[in-house]
């Protein structure tokens, strides 16, 4: 059976996806490029893809013998998940293993853009930093504030685990409120998302992209926030309306915004890199050495399982229909 493995993943994990498959591996530090991807996916029964990549009828049309899509990545925005159902293609994620990382960089977003440490370190570096001063370069405080949870999954409950160590007050808003006691746990309260926008100091948004969370932060949702208050995303770039939310930083409405990702990754909505109250990072939030490699493994081990024709332990698809 033939494998394409889209980017390039550590040596070991292909080896052992080649141990057992015909494997067409990316050898370049870029992901395939649109046309690189529809051109290698003839024939293949596997296929280990990330999130930059666009798996939709058009891939399903030129490889019909394709059996899985194993994606490396917990967000699945990427792949059209009920065509794949209909064609019997099988597709996973990599649940779990991201969390921490995310979490942290959420925090790093946090600290970065409330203390100006990146607009610190651009001035300390271009010699601007000529003394000590009461009033110099002064942030806001980060402990003992409010902070707002726009979806508690896996990542939104490790953000809100690290707010504790920084005595935050934490609101949330899901779709499904959790129990009362795990709120208790984790020291969490529910608010409706209006109630939630209006009383933090910092919004931090961890939903997955699905057309109902599409725009969820938009010119409506970021006027309700306090003008000191700012917005952090790590989820993914089109939840927020990028356009409405230059505006509103432009104007001063909202104090910043920390963001990890945008809405037309990788450029960015123009008037963006002009503001200093923003801190912009390249999709870092899974980026360290120890989370991309058990990332890769646990794509590898769903691809594996897949086309040993078992139902991998990461199936995205509805068990009834597969
Ligand atoms: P998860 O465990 O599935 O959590 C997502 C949460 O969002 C769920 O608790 C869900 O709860 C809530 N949700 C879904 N739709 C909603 C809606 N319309 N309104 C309000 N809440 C909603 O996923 P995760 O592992 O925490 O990952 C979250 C997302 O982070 C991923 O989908 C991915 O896009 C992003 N991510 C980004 C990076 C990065 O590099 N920046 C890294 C990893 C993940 P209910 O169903 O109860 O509403």
């Amino acid at each position: 059976m033939k494998v394409l493995v889209t980017a390039k993943l550590p040596q070991g994990v292909i080896q052992e996806i080649a141990d057992q498959f015909d494997v067409q591996a990316n050898e370049k530090t870029q992901p395939f490029s649109r046309d690189e991807l529809l051109e290698r996916v003839g024939g293949i029964d596997g296929l280990l893809s990330t999130i930059t990549d666009r798996i939709d009828e058009e891939v399903y049309d030129r490889a019909p013998g394709l059996r899985i899509v194993a994606n490396y990545g917990v967000g699945f925005d990427n792949i059209d998940i009920p065509g794949a159902t209909a064609r019997g293609i099988m597709v996973t994620n990599t649940p779990g293993v991201v969390t921490n990382a995310t979490a942290d960089i959420t925090f790093a977003l946090i600290l970065a853009v409330a203390r100006r440490i990146v607009e610190g370190d651009r001035m300390t570096r271009s010699g601007g930093f000529k003394s000590w001063a009461p009033m110099h370069f002064l942030g806001t405080e980060v402990t003992g504030k409010t902070l707002g949870i726009v979806g508690l999954g896996r990542i939104g409950r490790a953000v809100a685990r690290r707010a504790r160590s920084f005595d935050m007050e934490v609101f949330y808003f899901s779709r499904n409120p959790l129990k009362r006691t795990e709120e208790e746990e984790l020291g969490v309260a529910f608010a409706p998302l209006e109630d939630l926008l209006a009383r933090s100091d910092f919004v931090s948004l961890h939903v997955p992209l699905t057309p109902e969370t599409r725009h969820l932060i938009s010119h409506k949702e970021l006027s309700l926030m306090k003008p000191s208050a700012f917005l952090i995303n790590t989820s993914r770039g089109p939840v927020v309306n990028e356009k409405d939310l230059v505006e509103v930083l432009k104007q001063g409405r909202i104090r910043g915004a920390g963001l990890d990702v945008y809405e037309n990754e990788p450029a960015l909505t123009p008037g963006l890199v002009d503001l200093d109250n923003v801190v912009l990072l390249p999709h870092l939030g899974s980026a360290t050495v120890e989370t991309r490699t058990r990332m890769a493994e646990m794509a590898a081990a769903n691809l594996l399982a897949g086309l040993r024709g078992e139902r991998p332990p990461n199936c995205l698809n509805p068990t009834s229909d597969l």
